[in-house]
């Protein structure tokens, strides 16, 4: 049914991503699809930058990776299907190059329920339903 799940993690939000992981093990499970896990490290304003050690961005890198790499063992996630993808820039626009690029037929992603700062700026997830080539499942949390 799908071949390639992209699934974007916020790694500064941590624990959102539960849910989205655990259904796209199971559908992966299923039909025995790829899963790419993507973290996007938002870069700085030009200005910002100035003020940051030269090697500010390739840790902020290599820490995402190494969440994610620690996210696939925890959410157990088949190792031989799973691989770990790490971007610079702005979160939306990253995930729907990442999913271009790895030929994603799926994005599963956990989204925060809509509040009226949403429906004004826009978020990652509306962003990523409206613009992307493949089916896009956004998963709410529970209720409480
Ligand atoms: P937000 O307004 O915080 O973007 P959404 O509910 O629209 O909230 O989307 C949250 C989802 O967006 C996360 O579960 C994740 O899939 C994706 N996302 C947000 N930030 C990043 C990031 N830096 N890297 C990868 N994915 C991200």
């Amino acid at each position: 049914m799908f071949h390639t799940i992209l699934c974007p993690v916020d790694t500064a939000e941590p624990g959102l991503e539960t849910k989205a992981l655990s259904v796209a093990r199971q559908l992966a499970a299923e039909s025995g699809a790829s899963i790419t896990l993507l973290a996007v490290v938002p870069d700085m304003p030009v200005m910002a930058a100035e003020y940051l050690p030269a090697d500010f961005h390739a840790n902020q890198m290599s820490e995402a990776e190494q969440t994610l790499k620690d996210l696939a063992v925890k959410s157990d996630l088949p190792q031989d299907k799973v691989q770990t993808r790490v971007r610079l820039g702005r979160p939306y626009h990253e995930i729907l190059e990442e999913a271009e690029a790895s030929h994603a037929d799926l994005i599963v992603m956990a989204s925060h329920r809509p509040r009226l700062a949403t429906y004004l700026l826009g978020s990652n997830a509306a962003h990523v339903v409206r613009h992307a080539q493949c089916s896009v499942m956004a998963l709410r949390p529970e209720a409480a």
